[in-house]
C-alpha cells in the first residue's frame, strides 16, 4: 500500500521561489513552520543553469528576512553595460555594486540551509508527479508517496509539473536561453588576443545586436567564479517574441559575440534551459494551489528571475497566511494582489517594455535606443525595473534566535 503523509502547506520545488515562500511564511506565521513541507526532486547543492546575477532587490528581500548573501562566494559587478553591437550606455549605482553574481548551486544550498534552520522540513530527492486540488485539500503524488495538504505552492520552475496539472492547456510564454562558462580575460590564451579584456573584467555586458535578426533578447558576458577561480559566464536570451521571423540558430549570436572578444564557443560545453516570462494574462492560482517564480512567469525584458522568484515567495506567503486566518483557500484574489504589489508593477512595466522594445526590432531603432537614449533608460530603470523590493508588504522583524 502507498504511504500517505499529511501537512498543512506543501511547497513543490526548492528553488528561490519555494524557499522564499517558506522563509516568509515562517516569519509571518511561526507556528506554521513545523507544518510546512518542501518537496525537492534534486539534492542540494544541485546544479541550476543560471548566470546568478542578483539585482539589489534580491538582496533587499533577503535582508528583510535577516539573511546576508555575502556569506557565500560572489563577485560584485561595478557597472552594467547595455549596448548595441559594442556601443551603448553604462548603468552603475552610487556606493554599491550594480549586480552581485553568485553560483546557483551555492546560493540555493545556502538558502535551503536557512530554511531548515528555521524548523522547516525539506525532503530532497522526491519528484512530484501529479497535483490534484480538491474541495477539502490537495493531493500530491510523488515517486515515493502520496502527500496531502490544505494548500500547495507550485514553485517547480519553468518545466514544472504543477502548472501542467492545475492549468492544463493554459497559454505560456517561454524564452530560450543558452549559457557557457569560460576562463577570464586574464587567462593567458585570451589576454594575448584581446587587450581590452582587462577593462571588461569587472563589468557585465548585455548586447542587443541580435534583435534585428529576430532573436528578441541579448547576449551577455558576466564575471563569475567557480570554486573560487575567476571565470566568465556568457549566454544568449531570446524571449521568442519574434518567433515568426526567419531566425539564425540561437547559438549564432553567442558564437559571434564571444569571437569578437577572443573566445571560442566550440571549445566549451553549451547548456540550455527555458524561462517562463510574465504576461498579465498568465493565470496564477486555482483553489488550494498558488504558483510562484518561473512557474508563473518572470521578467520578460532580461529574463531576470531570482529577485522576482524571491518576491513571489513574499506574496504567496502572505496569501497563505491570510487563507488560514480566514479559512478561505480559494486564492481568488492572489493574482490581483500580485498585480497591485510592487512586484506586479515592475513585472507589468517590464512586460510593456519587452513588447515595445522587441517589436521595434529594426537596426536603426535598436542602435538609436541603446546608444542615444541612455538618460531615459537610466532614469526609467531606477523607477520601473529596480527598487521594488523595499515596497513589498512589511514583515515582522525577526526575533533574536529566529535567524
Ligand atoms: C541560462 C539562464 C540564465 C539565467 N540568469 C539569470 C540571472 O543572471 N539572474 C536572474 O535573476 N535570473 C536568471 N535566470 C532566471 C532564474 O534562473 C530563474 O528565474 C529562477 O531560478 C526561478 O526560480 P524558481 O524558484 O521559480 O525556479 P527554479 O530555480 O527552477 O527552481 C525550481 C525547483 O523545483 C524543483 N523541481 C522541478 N520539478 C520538480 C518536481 N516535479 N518535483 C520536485 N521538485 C521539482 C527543481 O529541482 C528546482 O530546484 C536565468 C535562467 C537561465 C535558464
Amino acid at each position: 500500500m502507498e504511504r500517505v503523509s499529511k501537512h498543512d502547506v506543501l511547497i513543490l520545488g526548492g528553488g528561490p521561489a519555494g524557499l522564499s515562500t517558506a522563509l516568509h511564511l515562517a516569519q509571518l506565521e511561526p507556528e506554521l513552520a513545523p507544518r510546512i513541507l518542501i518537496l525537492e526532486k534534486a539534492h542540494y547543492p544541485r546544479p541550476k543553469l543560471c548566470a546568478g546575477g542578483l539585482l539589489a532587490d534580491a538582496e533587499v528581500i533577503l535582508q528583510r528576512l535577516g539573511l546576508d548573501v555575502s556569506e557565500i562566494p560572489h563577485v560584485d559587478v561595478e557597472a552594467a553595460h547595455l549596448e548595441f553591437a559594442g556601443k551603448g550606455l553604462t548603468i552603475s549605482l552610487p556606493d554599491r555594486h550594480t549586480l552581485r553574481i553568485v553560483r546557483r548551486d551555492e546560493f540555493d544550498n545556502w538558502l535551503a540551509k536557512k530554511v531548515a534552520a528555521r524548523g522547516i522540513e525539506i525532503r530532497e530527492g522526491v519528484t512530484v508527479r501529479d497535483i490534484q486540488p480538491r474541495e477539502d485539500g490537495v493531493i500530491v503524488e510523488t515517486d515515493d508517496e502520496i502527500v496531502t495538504a490544505q494548500v500547495a505552492v507550485g514553485a517547480d520552475g519553468s518545466n514544472g509539473v504543477t502548472r501542467r496539472s492545475i492549468l492544463p492547456g493554459a497559454p505560456v510564454h517561454t524564452a530560450r536561453l543558452l549559457e557557457v562558462l569560460t576562463p577570464t580575460y586574464s587567462a593567458p590564451e585570451i589576454s594575448e588576443i584581446v587587450k581590452e579584456g582587462k577593462e571588461r573584467e569587472k563589468a557585465a555586458y548585455f548586447d542587443f545586436f541580435c534583435v534585428p535578426r529576430g532573436i528578441a533578447g541579448y547576449t551577455w558576458d558576466f564575471p563569475t567564479q567557480l570554486n573560487g577561480q575567476p571565470m566568465r559566464c556568457w549566454g544568449v536570451y531570446d524571449t521568442n517574441i519574434l518567433a515568426n521571423m526567419q531566425r539564425p540558430p540561437l547559438k549564432q549570436p553567442l558564437i559571434e559575440e564571444m569571437a569578437r572578444h577572443g573566445f571560442d564557443l566550440n571549445k566549451v560545453e553549451v547548456k540550455g534551459h527555458p524561462i517562463r516570462w510574465f504576461s498579465p494574462n498568465n493565470q496564477m492560482s486555482v483553489p488550494r494551489v498558488l504558483l510562484a517564480g518561473d512557474a508563473v512567469g518572470v521578467d520578460p525584458v532580461f529574463g531576470e528571475g531570482i529577485s522576482i522568484a524571491l518576491g513571489y515567495g513574499a506574496l504567496a506567503a502572505r496569501e497563505i497566511s491570510e487563507s488560514f486566518r480566514r479559512g478561505d483557500f480559494s486564492f481568488r484574489r492572489y493574482k490581483s494582489r500580485v498585480l497591485q504589489s510592487a512586484l506586479g508593477q515592475t513585472l507589468l512595466a517590464r512586460w510593456a517594455i519587452a513588447q515595445i522594445l522587441y517589436h521595434l526590432y529594426w537596426p536603426w531603432f535598436q542602435k538609436f535606443f541603446w546608444r542615444s537614449m541612455g538618460w531615459i533608460i537610466n532614469a526609467s530603470s531606477k523607477v520601473l525595473v529596480l527598487n521594488w523590493g523595499k515596497r513589498l508588504p512589511a514583515l515582522h522583524t525577526p526575533k533574536a534566535g529566529q535567524l
